[in-house]
């Protein structure tokens, strides 16, 4: 057996991680609760261990697994800010953690008036007129606001409206979700000094496509970190020819306190809690991806919406042009309690120092990289930034990937890389505000010495990382096959 094996390979026949008192009482046998059909032959072939062997087997994964509690996160538009811990004991508090969805309401007033203050919260917070708290991610937050969208329209008549306008540096769940709405995707182009909607080519698409679009979607700042100053005009021209204005509000990080979609002229926006109100959500989950309307939606919103009367919290079912429930009524309830945390312990004053602390952090490491990388916008920007290894890669061929699999020797998380697709070897930025001025200089120390490295000794950054668990894995394979089964080796 290899070292490796040995290493992860545990158990011993017998062996226990519990002890049980003797039954005193009697019992019904396995064969009387379950029928003979269903039970294994065979005990299942599970390694038998004792709890320290447990214990350790499972600290020492988490210790090989990279955390925002282990190091700083970079991944530009994943906003992997501080996860405070009190959030963490609010959401594990039995009246939270123990109920179910369905519930009497009598019986879960507390969950119901977290929901009913947390929906108001985030219409302000948007300014919008009513939020849903079902779907439980941003991408499935912009699914069911296209089918509110969609519901609409076929209420006007108009449901022969089958095109979503999407800009050419959008997050990729944007066309994807379109799609899924059974919408047909028009890319928009964006300007290549700004990066924000170029004004005389929208117009040619809405001259070109107007009776049959059914929204823009946007986020603003967008993908690139940059607000766009248009959007009031964008929005303006997106109504004249009766489509409506999506936000996609997983960058709220920069706009809290400062600015609302609602005002910016959006119908309908998505949060993304997970991100802007902090809840841990590393390898894909768990999320919440509320949507907020304009008042004329309302009646499509999936239904039942908080309500109030006197002192008693209820559930109030939304009439027929609804489009139905997209998940239990109380959403991913963990991440709301969080959410709802957050918001409460920052208040208006905090959210706002939230997004300013954001920007100066972004716009702190964007001036300071710039002496090492390419910036592809080298303009003011929000929450966000993207640099370019264009420069290192025609040099010495160092490439944004190798890069990013340096910065992991110096116990640093990557900035995503290659996104957006129009920025050649991208590194998208995104420090958050909850890192400190030394973290942030730390970063930028690393990011200069790789810059070095790159010149001098561009092997030591191709051949990276050369201190972790595992060095570099087949990217291709670990997509397409990737093993993340246990299985046990059987005799
Ligand atoms: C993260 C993100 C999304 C998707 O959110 P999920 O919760 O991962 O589905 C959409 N748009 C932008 C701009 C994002 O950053």
């Amino acid at each position: 057996m290899s070292v490796e094996s040995l290493i992860f390979e545990k158990g011993t026949p017998g062996r226990r991680a519990a002890t049980l008192p003797a039954m005193d009482v009697p019992v019904a046998t396995l064969e009387d609760l379950i029928p003979a059909s269903l039970l294994r032959e065979e005990p299942a072939p599970l390694p038998e261990v004792s709890e320290i062997e447990i214990v350790r087997h499972y600290t020492h994964l988490s210790q090989r697994n990279f955390g925002v509690d282990t190091g700083f996160y970079p991944l530009g538009s994943c906003t992997m800010k501080y996860n405070p811990k009190l959030n963490e004991d609010m959401a594990a508090l039995p009246g939270f953690a123990h109920i179910h969805p369905l519930q009497p309401a009598h019986t879960v007033q507390g969950a119901i008036q977290l929901i009913y203050e947390l929906e108001r919260y985030l219409s302000e917070i948007a300014g919008m007129a009513r939020t849903t708290l079902q779907p439980s991610a941003g991408a499935h937050g912009e699914l069911t606001g296209l089918m509110v969208i969609k519901a609409y329209h076929q209420s006007n008549g108009q449901g022969h409206r089958n095109l979503v306008l999407v800009p050419d540096n959008a997050h990729g769940t944007n066309p994807a979700s379109a799609t899924l709405a059974d919408y047909k995707i028009v890319e928009v182009k964006t300007d290549p000094t700004t990066g924000g909607i170029e004004i005389e080519r929208f117009k040619q698409v809405l001259e070109q496509h107007g009776p049959n679009i059914a929204a823009i979607m946007l986020t603003n700042p967008n993908t690139l970190g940059l607000f766009d100053t248009n959007i009031a005009e964008v929005g303006r021209l997106i109504h004249s020819v009766g489509g409506q204005l999506y936000y996609d509000g997983a960058n709220a990080n920069a706009v809290m306190g400062i600015t609302r979609p609602g005002d910016m002229g959006f119908d309908v926006v998505h949060f993304n809690l997970h991100k802007t109100c902090s809840t841990p959500h590393g390898g894909g989950g768990p999320g919440a991806g509320p949507i907020g309307v304009k008042a004329h939606l309302i009646e499509f919103l999936p239904g039942p919406l908080p309500a109030k009367r006197g002192t008693e919290y209820y559930w109030e079912e939304q009439g027929p042009q609804s489009i139905g429930k997209v998940r239990a009524n109380l959403g991913n309830f963990g991440v709301l309690v969080r959410a709802y945390t957050y918001i409460r312990f920052n208040g208006p004053d905090g959210l706002l120092h939230v997004s300013e602390s954001a920007i100066l952090n972004a716009n702190y490491l964007r001036h300071e990289l710039a002496s090492s990388y390419d910036i592809a916008y080298p303009l003011i920007c929000q929450h966000e930034f993207v640099a370019s290894a264009r420069r290192q890669k025609e040099q010495s061929g160092v490439t944004a990937t190798d890069i990013a699999k340096r910065l992991l020797d110096f116990g640093l998380y990557a900035p995503t890389v290659y996104f957006p697709l129009i920025v050649p070897e991208a590194m998208m930025i995104e420090p958050t505000e909850t890192e400190t001025r030394e973290s942030l200089d730390f970063f930028v120390n690393v990011m200069q010495q790789i810059a070095e490295e790159a010149e001098s000794n561009p092997d030591l950054v191709k051949t990276a990382p050369h201190t972790t668990v595992v060095g570099r894995l087949d990217q291709a394979l670990a997509a397409r096959k990737p093993n993340l089964r246990w299985q046990p080796a059987l005799a």
